[in-house]
C-alpha cells in the first residue's frame, strides 16, 4: 500500500468509469492499477476516447 487513496476517472464522452481500486480485468488492468500506470495510448473501452480526455471525479 502506498497510502495514496485510489481515484476514479470518467470518460467525458460516454461516462465510462475507471476505478483504480477495481481496475478493469476485462481490459487487462488488474485491480489497484493506478491511472498513471495505464499507457498513454490507452483508450476508453466503450467509445475510444483518448485517456487524456478523462476527468478525475469525486464519488
Ligand atoms: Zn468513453
Amino acid at each position: 500500500m502506498s497510502g495514496e487513496p485510489f481515484k476514479v476517472w470518467q470518460c467525458r464522452t460516454c461516462g465510462y468509469i475507471y476505478d483504480e481500486a477495481a481496475g478493469d480485468p476485462v481490459e487487462g488492468l488488474a485491480p489497484g492499477t493506478r491511472w498513471s500506470e495505464i499507457p498513454a495510448d490507452w483508450i476508453c473501452p466503450m467509445c475510444g476516447t483518448p485517456k487524456a480526455d478523462f476527468d478525475m471525479i469525486e464519488l
